[in-house]
């Protein structure tokens, strides 16, 4: 089906909004930006993104969705704990869970990235984290545009 991924964003991040006293910004070109794919799972992966960026962080989150060429670039960034370089591969696994003492205070199973990973996938899209412990992550989709 044909999704508008930039509603189906602005959506997403209502959800959030209302029911969390935390801002989410989003930034985009203002166009409204269409891909083929199914709107129940892409609605799913920005969730858990936009769930953990919040889970992980006191801070705000910011997200970007820009067109490249043929791609949409959607970034979901955080200010919060951070993911050391050697667990950057690992939280895409199933049940995988960063060190329980620091994740002892937020429920979840492990499954949430695992998930998002599996639907870019089966969208001919790639995730990938970028992050600096202290200071941060940013988790970057990378979807085909047609
Ligand atoms: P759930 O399945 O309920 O989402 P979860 O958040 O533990 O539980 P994942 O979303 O797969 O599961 O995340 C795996 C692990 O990656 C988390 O337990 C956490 O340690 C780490 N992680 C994920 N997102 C972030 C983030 N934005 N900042 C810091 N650590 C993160």
């Amino acid at each position: 089906e044909n999704v508008n991924i930039t509603e189906l964003m602005e959506k997403t991040i209502e959800v959030f909004t209302g029911a969390y006293d935390r801002n989410i910004e989003l930034h985009d070109n203002g166009k409204p930006i269409h891909i083929l794919g199914n709107q129940d799972q892409l609605r799913q992966v920005f969730y858990i993104l936009i769930d953990n960026a919040l889970k992980y962080s006191d801070h705000n989150v910011v997200i970007t969705m820009a067109p490249h060429d043929n791609q949409i670039d959607i970034s979901v960034r955080d200010f919060g704990q951070g993911i050391p370089k050697e667990e950057r591969e690992r939280i895409f696994e199933r049940f995988y869970r960063m060190d329980k003492a620091r994740s002892r205070n937020t429920g979840g199973t492990g499954l949430g990235l695992a998930i998002a990973k599996s639907i870019i996938h089966s969208h001919g899209g790639t995730i990938s984290v970028d992050s600096r412990p202290g200071e941060g992550s940013t988790f970057q989709v990378m979807l085909p545009l047609t």
